[in-house]
């Protein structure tokens, strides 16, 4: 008899572990608790889908950080290159962006959803909206709410891709964690990642602030572990704090040096193209009758949100000591208290222990139920990789599920 399989949740890793299941012959019954599928893949559509990344294989393997090994089998059988070819079949082209980033031509994710959904209709994937799975019932069943009551659910094989715990409305809730634990499966607490952070600025300063940009600046952090970051790139002011791309990139190291000391200082050079040598032999010309704010602007192009942070850094004594401004330009510490909430995290740390999954990504404990996508305990900066891994994962458990299909009917 053609087996069944469920796979309960539809983002890019459910999907895809579909579309390999599908494409087998596998008959495939996918649950969603919302009322369609692809929504955070859609919402990620919104600022630029940033599919892949285009850099070195080995450093993009680099970005699982902790989790590189667990990951590399999984992602060398679905690479950037496999990524965007799996995606020109679907009749959508990309392209490499200047920073190496991988986007669809029309830098959005409705195309491609569309296109996928209709393939995977094709193939026979059966949709069932508004279901949400619950829990298992006494037999291992699967226990599903729906509009019109509950329902049980046998299948041969299960896939989870229930996804992390951020933009809840989306679909992601992070519920199924409890669910697990109950039934004695491991699973590291969730935590925000590429996410914002709190700085303890003055009101004054968030007022005049939030929502401004500063481009082109080099972060560094060295934790009480002695690891290291030191990038250049971009962030935001936010109403309680900083975000942006260079921010999310350091969250993790951010995150872990809060939960063990509480705050966390970071430093940005605010001129990372000048010295300190240079930027003294600037600021101690002549400036007859400028006011001091002029000459900095004039003198070293400071001014807005920079010299904000400046004021925010230094007291009025400091700010007559050109040396200590120079200093401060160079190095001006920020001083973070707190990740913002995991709901408005880009992304979610922890999840699936990868010491409950076999290589095939099946739980050890329940034979035939595999785990796919950004549930997995691993996390990675913005660029591209997260959505690489949710799509290699969920191939890979839809393999791993028809192999293990496969060698029951033996
Ligand atoms: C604003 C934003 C922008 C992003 N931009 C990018 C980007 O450009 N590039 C990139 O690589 N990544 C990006 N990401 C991250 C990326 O979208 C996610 O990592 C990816 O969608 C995770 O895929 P997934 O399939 O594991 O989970 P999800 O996409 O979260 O899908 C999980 C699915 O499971 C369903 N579900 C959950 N619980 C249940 C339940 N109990 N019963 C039934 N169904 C359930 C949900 O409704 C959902 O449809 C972005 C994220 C956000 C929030």
């Amino acid at each position: 008899m053609n087996p069944v399989v469920a796979i309960i949740g539809g983002g890019p890793a459910g999907l895809m572990a579909a579309d390999v299941l599908s494409h087998a012959g596998v008959k495939v019954n996918l649950y969603d608790s919302m009322p369609s599928v692809g929504r955070k893949f859609l919402m990620a559509g919104k600022s630029g889908l940033n599919l892949t990344h285009a850099e070195d294989w080995n450093l993009f393997l680099s970005r699982y950080a902790e989790q590189e090994h667990k990951l590399t089998p999984i992602l060398n059988a679905f690479t950037a290159d496999n990524l965007r070819t799996w995606a020109q079949e679907l009749g959508v082209d990309t392209f490499v962006g200047s920073s190496g980033k991988i986007f669809p031509v029309s830098m959005k994710a409705a195309p491609l959803l569309r296109a996928w959904l209709h393939r995977l209709r094709m193939q026979g994937v059966n949709f069932h909206m508004r279901h949400r799975w619950i829990r298992w019932d006494g037999q291992d069943n699967l226990v599903f709410h729906f509009p019109e009551g509950e329902k049980v659910v046998h299948a041969d094989a299960v896939i989870f891709a229930l996804g992390g715990g951020s933009w809840a409305r989306l679909g992601s809730t992070g519920e199924w964690v409890h669910e697990f634990h109950k039934k004695g499966i491991s699973v590291l607490p969730l935590k925000p990642t590429n996410c914002g952070f709190d700085v303890l600025f003055s009101p004054l300063f968030f007022e005049r602030f939030s929502g401004e940009p500063i481009k082109s600046i080099r972060a560094k952090f060295v934790d009480s572990q002695g690891l290291a970051f030191d990038e250049m790139g971009e962030l935001v002011m936010t109403e309680t704090g900083i975000e942006g791309s260079l921010i999310y990139q350091l969250s993790a190291l951010l995150r872990e040096e809060l939960s063990r000391k509480g705050s966390a200082i970071m430093y940005l050079d605010l001129m990372p193209h000048q010295t300190f040598e240079q930027l003294l032999g600037k600021l101690t010309q002549p400036r007859a009758k400028r006011s001091f704010s002029t000459h900095l602007k004039k003198q070293l192009g400071i001014d807005g949100v920079k010299a904000g942070l400046l004021r925010e850094a230094l007291s009025k004594n400091e700010m007559n000591d050109l040396a200590i401004i120079c200093r401060t330009l160079k190095a001006l510490p920020l001083k973070t208290i707190a990740p913002r909430p995991i709901d408005e995290a880009i992304s979610t740390a922890g999840g699936m222990d990868f010491e409950a999954l076999n290589e095939a990504l099946m739980l050890r404990q329940a034979e035939g139920v595999f785990c796919a996508g950004e549930m997995l305990d691993w996390e990675a900066p913005t660029g591209g990789y997260l959505l690489t891994a949710c799509f290699a994962t969920g191939r890979w458990a839809g393999l791993g599920a028809l192999a293990w299909l496969k060698n029951k009917e033996k």
